[in-house]
């Protein structure tokens, strides 16, 4: 016998089994219950999530045989019902917006759509993809939008209503439909294994609802693909293996190396990810992910409803979230968006994906950039630096202090590109401050030796600040402390 794929043989028949839009369902219910049903429609949203299923239940309702009018409960088993559940009822003419754009196909459309309906109520068109229409074809739409015959009705669905006329737009009743949440999907997943008497282990269902990203469609395509693989019972490791989602304990197992400031750890656990196929923007996509839930029980705590994880990941991410502070885990997110964007720009990903990664992990070494900056500006080093303009600036004593003890709270903000930031109200003071340090401290000043000069050129720490300020080193001076 011929598979049918789950998306399929499990469509929602009635208004109640639609998922996740319930507003929606309530009102058309409404509509039909009181006689207010529009003549026109537009359903939009992402795809995979209803809207076709929708607009074919409203169909169904308006022209089910088993009632004399329109009805809220659709029988589902009269041939207009049967007819419309396939797609093939002579009264209900779906339309593929995409392939079907040309205004001859709308003139067509015009011309039939005068002649009352074969057999039920309601002549009904779903032009799906609608915005895919051409301006003439939406200009001959709209002369039957404008008059449309008491017996049509329309129902348009899109992915994209932004690129649908408004003069259309304003001629339909609009109804935005939701992405449905993880849970539901999760529900829905477990529900449909139950009845193909599939079996599964638990962890499954989670990461399957969340790669479904909202779409119900996508969920059960997935799905559809673990059980094509014939291996029962379906596992977690297999949405791994055979989907391609990065393994979670791997994912896991770099933020862990992250958050003990392990650094040869997180070269390796980067390596163990790329090992298994994964391109760099997924190792991204999968460490935000992750960041954010460590984000998530920063903020919220480990038994948040905004976590979609097992019982088991749960207790795993509080005990990592101790390594973090909310602040960096802030930066860490915006700093891995920034770099999903540059790794796809670039031919050396994987050097600015471990570049980054290094970066969080050290990120008290560099909170040491700051305790070098304040001891620069205590007096302990002095260093001078040209600027573009080659005037020469001296870091200061209490501007940059005071923005250091602002950031000493904000470990992952601490580094030097915060320090960039606010390089210009420092430098304004420094100038000031300047003439005055100067005279203070030439008298004990002295000469620093070339192997100290050195260790301070070679520093990492000092590398990065002059990348950040984009200076260079001149001439290094120590100065001396008195006691
Ligand atoms: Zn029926």
């Amino acid at each position: 016998m011929a598979y049918t794929v789950l998306a399929r043989k499990y469509r929602s028949q009635r208004f109640d089994e639609v998922i996740g839009q319930d507003p929606i369902v309530q009102t058309l219910k409404n509509a039909i219950k009181t006689g207010r049903v529009a003549h026109a429609y537009m359903f939009t949203g992402t795809r995979g999530i209803g809207k076709t299923t929708m607009a074919r239940v409203l169909a169904k309702a308006l022209n089910c045989l088993a009632f004399d009018a329109p009805t809220t409960e659709p029988c589902c088993k009269c041939d207009s019902c049967v007819a419309i559940n396939i797609g093939e009822d002579i009264d209900v003419i779906e339309i593929d917006g995409a392939s079907n754009n040309s205004v001859d196909e709308v003139r067509k459309l015009r011309e039939n759509a005068i002649y009352r309906p074969a057999r039920c109520r309601f002549k009904i068109y779903i032009i799906d993809e609608v915005h895919m229409l051409s301006i003439s074809a939406f200009n001959a739409l709209l002369k039957i939008l404008e008059e449309p015959p008491s017996h049509v009705k329309f129902i348009f669905a899109t992915t994209e209503p932004n690129k649908v006329i408004p003069t259309i737009q304003s001629r339909c009743q609009r109804f935005d439909f939701n992405n449905i949440s993880p849970a539901k999907i999760a529900g829905q997943l477990k529900s449909i294994l139950e009845q193909e008497k599939i079996k599964y282990e638990e962890d499954l269902i989670l990461p399957l609802a969340k790669m479904a990203n909202g779409s119900m469609r996508d969920g059960l395509s997935l799905l559809d693909r673990l059980i094509s693989t014939g291996v029962e019972p379906l596992t977690a490791e297999m949405v791994e293996q055979f989907l391609g989602s990065p393994n979670s304990e791997k994912i896991c197992n770099l933020a862990a190396k992250i958050g003990d400031s392990d650094a040869a750890g997180t070269l390796t656990a980067i390596d163990d990810l790329i090992s298994t196929g994964l391109g760099e923007v997924q190792i991204v996509d999968s460490l935000i992910d992750y960041m954010r839930d460590l984000m998530v029980v920063k903020s919220a705590g480990v038994e948040s409803e905004l976590l979609i994880l097992t019982g088991q990941q749960r207790k795993r991410a509080g005990e990592l979230a101790e390594k973090f502070d909310t602040s960096a885990l802030v930066y860490n997110i915006t700093a891995l968006e920034k770099l999903r964007w540059a790794i796809k720009n670039s031919e050396t990903g994987r050097a600015l994906l471990e570049a980054s990664a290094l970066r969080f992990a050290l990120s008290e070494h560099f909170l040491n950039v700051d305790a070098l900056l304040s001891q620069l500006q205590a007096g302990a080093i002095k260093k001078k630096q040209p600027v573009s303009h080659n005037t020469t600036v001296e870091t200061a004593a209490e501007s940059t202090k005071s923005e250091t003890d602002k950031q000493s709270d904000l470990p992952g903000l601490s580094d030097a590109e915060s320090i960039k930031s606010n390089r210009q109200s420092t430098l304004k003071k420094t100038v000031a401050a300047d003439e005055q340090t100067q005279a203070k401290a030439v008298s004990n000043r002295r000469k620093t030796s070339s192997q100290r000069e050195n260790e301070i050129i070679n520093d990492p720490s000092v590398k990065t600040v002059l990348m950040e300020l984009g200076a260079t080193i001149t001439g290094i001076e120590e100065l001396i402390i008195d006691e």
